[in-house]
């Protein structure tokens, strides 16, 4: 008997003292795992119409509007309630919710990015070999080169004519659209390929597109592939050769979003990274009737290749914003920033069963365990990390936990095995208190991601709740 209790009060102990580990599904109910599910839907459509950073730029400005969101200008008169955007150069936006509270005690920022790995065409992408037309690319972001080889890819982006004119390109999404490949060699003469390191298994200037094969008729000419082609360019979109000079044209999965699994638990898609982040940020943006502080949802272009340029968010254009913003409540940006606090929402590798040794398990993301909250980022000793303080990580548990969020922590990987980080650093940088989260993911950065419908859900109300604050 006293064995017994002993062994009692020993878990008595273990429920009080030791963290409780355990699947969200396991922590919802039917009704409220049901609710996971519905929210995906509309996700899943916002994958299928955003692919790029422009197209889900456009795509989260037409649904703000309708919204009531309102273009912001300087000088503008603002009041609580109010709901306003901003538009960086069609491939980054702004939005805000005006709070009750002084803006002077600081805004809730949400950062999120929008561009995703995928290949971009060069400048004079367009040529013929041995009567195939081909597009040379250049990929853009942290690729597996050899993932992008034999799948159907579609083509986005806009072409800018000398004039001025603007025609946006989108082929590869409808159901009676051509799509367009990057060949790769037949096993049975890739004897020599296969004898090249996994990163040179399909190299850079390797990755071309094939987009056409039948030459003009007209046998006098060289380049006739290249001809026919050219024609059907000039005739469906008015360009020239030299259009492509001042285009930018993106090549992305042609696959839609996907349920994934018997149980239909997952979604597989083209760019959950970290477009998962900025559905979820803004649709709970969205959502929020009102706040006490100032709500700003950030969606930034340029992540995937480090934030430089103006679009990206090592650029000043967030921190003007805040500035304009606070000049609107006779308050100067300074004060508003460093009162200021930021979830800076991107994915986070998820554990991979197939794939253990990379991750250490007691501080690993898992699939299903909620949104994940990441203290530092960087890697081989913390370097580009903003590392929130234990006093904001605390805050944040806080806040999750009030508000049923199931969330986990997780860091992204081993230490040394290599690593990442996110736009967390430059918001920091602004004198924001500033926390990773985000949704964990299988098989990030290559072309088809796995995402876990709860994880979705949850990171949906962990912003909602921040943001509605
Ligand atoms: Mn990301
Ligand atoms: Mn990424």
């Amino acid at each position: 008997m006293a064995k017994n209790e002993e062994k009692s009060q020993a878990k008595e102990l273990k429920e009080k003292l030791f963290s409780e580990k355990k699947n969200g599904f396991l922590r919802m109910s039917e009704k409220e795992v049901a609710k996971c599910d519905k929210y995906c839907e509309e996700y899943k459509n916002f994958l299928d119409k955003a692919k790029t950073e422009r197209e889900a730029t456009a795509y989260i400005v037409a649904a703000a509007e309708k919204l009531g969101f309102k273009q912001f200008h300087k000088g503008m008169k603002l009041s609580a309630g109010d709901r306003i955007y901003t538009l960086n150069r069609n491939k980054a936006v702004v939005l805000a919710l005006i709070g009750s509270k002084d803006i002077s005690e600081g805004v809730h920022i949400a950062a999120a990015h929008i561009d995703s790995p995928r290949l971009d065409m060069k400048q004079n992408p367009l040529y013929e070999d041995n009567e195939h037309a081909l597009f040379k690319t250049h990929y853009y972001g942290g690729i597996k080169k050899y993932q992008w080889a034999t799948i159907p890819l579609s083509l986005h982006g806009v072409i800018v004519k000398s004039d001025g004119t603007s025609i946006t390109v989108t082929i590869g999404e409808d159901e009676n659209d051509p799509v367009f490949c990057v060949t790769d060699l037949l096993p049975h003469l890739a004897q020599e390929q296969m004898k090249r390191t996994p990163g040179e298994l399909i190299k850079g200037e390797e990755l071309n597109i094939l987009v056409g094969s039948r030459p003009f008729r007209d046998d006098k000419e060289s380049e006739r592939v290249k001809l026919a082609i050219m024609q059907i360019l000039n005739e469906k979109y008015g360009v020239v050769e030299d259009d492509f000079l001042s285009a930018e044209l993106e090549a992305v999965p042609a696959f839609k979003a996907k349920d994934v699994g018997f149980d239909r638990s997952m979604i597989g898609s083209y760019g959950h990274d970290d477009r998962v982040c900025a559905y979820t940020a803004f649709s709970a943006l969205f959502d929020v009737k009102n706040s006490t502080k100032t709500a700003i949802v950030v969606l930034t272009d340029k992540e995937e290749t480090g934030s430089d340029g103006n679009t990206g968010l090592k650029s000043a254009y967030l921190r003007y914003f805040i500035e304009d913003l606070a000049e609107c409540f006779g308050t100067d940006g300074r004060t508003v920033l460093s009162a200021s606090e930021c979830l800076s929402a991107d994915v986070n590798a998820a554990f991979d069963p197939t794939f253990p040794d990379v991750i250490e398990k007691r501080n690993a993301a898992y699939l299903n365990y909620g949104v994940c909250v990441t203290k530092f980022t960087g890697s081989r000793g913390k370097s580009g990390t903003s590392d929130a303080s234990a006093e904001f990580v605390g805050r944040v548990r806080g806040l999750l936990d009030s508000n049923e969020v199931i969330w986990q922590t997780g860091e992204l990987g081993r230490v040394d095995m290599g690593g990442g980080g996110t736009v967390a650093a430059y918001i920091a940088n602004l004198n924001v208190d500033t926390i990773d989260i985000g949704v964990p993911v299988l098989c990030m950065h290559a072309p088809y991601e796995i995402v876990s419908k709860i994880d979705v859900y949850h990171a949906y109300k962990a912003f909602k709740c921040f943001l509605g604050e």
